[in-house]
């Protein structure tokens, strides 16, 4: 395994919000990470990049033991997440928000970048402000990319766009799984989790519940009844 995850505990304050999340990614994997809102999914997320402090349980990169590591040497590593609200630089055009983020030693160059989304290319003199919401979420993903990662973790890439710029990046996203690259994926469409995904973890109030591999998820709509309220 990449990141093995194992019985994680997190709280903000008092609030007892991860109550011993188990997740594991593998090489090449993709798996997401389904849940109702305030589940505790972006709290998961966090945890990994030691955003928040794990208290309790283990979580290992690539061999390593990395819970209670700062944030800065997690990400060093190679674990990346491409937080909800993007953050990338308005003020900065495309192409330096990408090269500002580049490490020589990156697979991802610009090229690279540029091949994955064409329309960044298209648009690499524009500020970050004057990108659509898709845009700016294909650059994060680039700029994401452009730093070397080893684990990449997005939380609701495709949350408020319109569904023909869902399936662009649901393409775009395929790619970089081809390219080996292991991915866990937070996210309500469950159309692009089943797309994308080769398992789901469902979690409710601070702990999974479930992990199905896509074939099983997609067969049984009572995971979904039961756990989203969706089917
Ligand atoms: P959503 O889809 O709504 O983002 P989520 O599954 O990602 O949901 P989290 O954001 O992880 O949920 O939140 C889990 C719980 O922690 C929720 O009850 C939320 O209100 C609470 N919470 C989140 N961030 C904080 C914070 N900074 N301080 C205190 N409580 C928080």
């Amino acid at each position: 395994m990449i990141l093995e995850v194992r019985e994680v505990h997190a709280y903000y304050g008092k609030s007892h919000i991860l109550q011993g999340v188990s997740l594991e990614v593998g090489p090449g994997e993709l798996v997401t990470l389904l849940g109702r809102n305030g589940a505790g999914k972006t709290t998961t997320l966090k945890t990994i990049v030691g955003v928040v402090a794990p208290r309790g349980g283990s979580i290992r990169f690539m061999g390593k033991d990395i819970a209670g590591l700062p944030a800065y040497r997690i990400a060093a590593g190679g674990i990346c997440l491409v937080p909800e609200h993007r953050g990338i630089f308005r003020l900065l055009s495309v192409e330096e928000n990408l090269t500002m983020a580049a490490r020589k030693d990156s697979p991802w160059q610009l090229d690279d970048v540029y091949r994955i989304f064409p329309r960044l290319k298209e648009r690499r003199k524009n500020g970050g402000s004057q990108l659509s919401g898709g845009e700016q979420q294909m650059l994060a993903i680039g700029r994401a990319l452009m730093t070397h990662p080893k684990v990449l973790m997005l939380d609701e890439p495709v949350e408020g766009l319109a569904p023909v710029i869902v399936e662009e990046i649901v393409a775009q996203l395929t790619q970089i799984k081809k390219a080996g690259m292991p991915i866990i994926l937070v996210e309500q469409n469950l159309a692009v989790c089943t797309q994308l995904g080769d398992r789901h973890y469902i979690i409710e109030q601070g702990r999974i519940v479930h992990c199905a591999g896509n074939a099983e998820f997609l067969a049984d709509d009572s995971i979904k009844d039961r756990y989203l309220g969706v089917n």
